[in-house]
C-alpha cells in the first residue's frame, strides 16, 4: 500500500530522512516513533508531498507520487492526515466540515455528503453533534471530528501525526478508542504517536526511527521486548 524506497531528505544542509526503505501492506497498522527531532513527522509528511524529498520514490496505493504527470491536489485529498492539531473551519458545522471536501473535490451531491457525514459522525460517536460548531466541542470530539472529515474522502489509508498529544488527558482514550476502531476494520494506518500502550495494542510493526534513519522495524512484541539497538533501548527505559 505504501513504500519508501530509499528516501532521501534534507532541510539544508541538515540530513532528516536517511536513506529509508520500509513497506506499510493493505490493512496493517504502523505505529512510528522515536526521539524528538528524529524525523517522524517528516517522514509521513513525505507521503502526501506536505514535505519533499529530494531522493528516493514513495508508492502510494500503485502511484508513484513523485511521478512528474501526477495531480497533486487530487492526490493529496486522498490521504487521509490527521494532526495533532484539528484545524476544523470554526465556521461550519460539524456535519459540514465533513461533507466539504467531497462535495467541492469529488463533486458528490450535496445531500448524499451529508448523509455520509452523519454516518462517520455515528462511527466516530458524535452522532448528535453534526449541527453544532467546532467551538461548542471538547478537543477529543474536535479530533473524532477530523478523522471523520478524513475518511470521508475514502482514503486508502490513514496518517495521523500525534492525534492525541494537543489533548486533556481524560480525552485521549475516546481518540484512541475510534483510531483502534479504525484498525479493526481493516484501516491501512501509519501513526505517529507517543501512546505506547497503543503500539502494543494496535500496532502490527513498530517503526523506530532516530537521527532521521529507520533502525528498527519489528513487531511490538520484537521492539518492546527485545528491542535490536542501543538506541532503541534507551529510547525505551527514558520512557519508564
Ligand atoms: P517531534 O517528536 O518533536 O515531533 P519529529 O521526530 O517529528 O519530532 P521532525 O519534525 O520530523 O521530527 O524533524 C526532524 C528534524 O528536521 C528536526 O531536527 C527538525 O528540527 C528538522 N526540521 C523539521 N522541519 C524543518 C524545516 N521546515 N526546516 C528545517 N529543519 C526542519
Ligand atoms: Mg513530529
Amino acid at each position: 500500500m505504501i513504500t519508501f524506497d530509499k528516501v532521501n531528505k534534507w532541510y539544508g544542509s541538515y540530513h532528516a530522512l536517511d536513506n529509508v526503505s520500509a513497506h506499510v501492506a493493505k490493512g496493517e497498522v504502523v505505529v512510528v516513533c522515536g526521539p524528538s527531532g528524529s524525523g517522524k513527522s517528516t517522514l509521513i509528511r513525505t507521503v502526501n508531498r506536505l514535505e519533499e524529498i529530494q531522493e528516493g520514490t514513495i508508492v502510494f496505493d500503485g502511484q508513484n507520487i513523485y511521478a512528474p504527470k501526477i495531480d497533486m491536489n487530487h492526490f493529496r485529498s486522498r490521504v487521509g492526515f490527521v494532526f495533532q492539531s484539528f484545524n476544523l473551519f470554526p465556521h461550519l458545522s460539524v456535519a459540514d466540515n465533513i461533507a466539504m471536501a467531497p462535495i467541492n473535490v469529488l463533486k458528490t451531491k450535496r445531500s448524499d455528503a451529508r448523509k455520509r457525514a452523519l454516518e462517520l459522525l455515528e462511527r466516530v460517536g458524535l452522532a448528535t453533534k453534526a449541527d453544532a460548531y467546532p467551538g461548542q466541542l471538547s478537543g477529543g470530539q474536535q479530533q473524532r471530528v477530523a478523522i471523520a472529515r478524513a475518511l470521508a474522502m475514502d482514503p486508502p489509508a490513514m496518517l495521523f501525526d500525534e492525534p492525541t498529544s494537543a489533548l486533556d488527558p481524560e480525552m485521549v482514550g475516546e481518540v484512541l478508542q475510534v483510531m483502534k476502531q479504525l484498525a479493526r476494520d481493516g484501516m491501512t494506518m501509519i501513526c505517529v504517536t507517543h501512546e505506547m500502550g497503543f503500539a502494543r495494542e494496535v500496532a502490527d510493526r513498530v517503526w523506530f526511527m532516530d537521527k532521521g534513519a529507520l533502525i528498527e522495524t519489528g513487531t511490538p512484541e520484537q521492539f518492546f521486548v527485545s528491542p535490536q539497538s542501543d538506541r532503541a533501548r534507551k529510547f525505551l527505559s527514558d520512557l519508564r
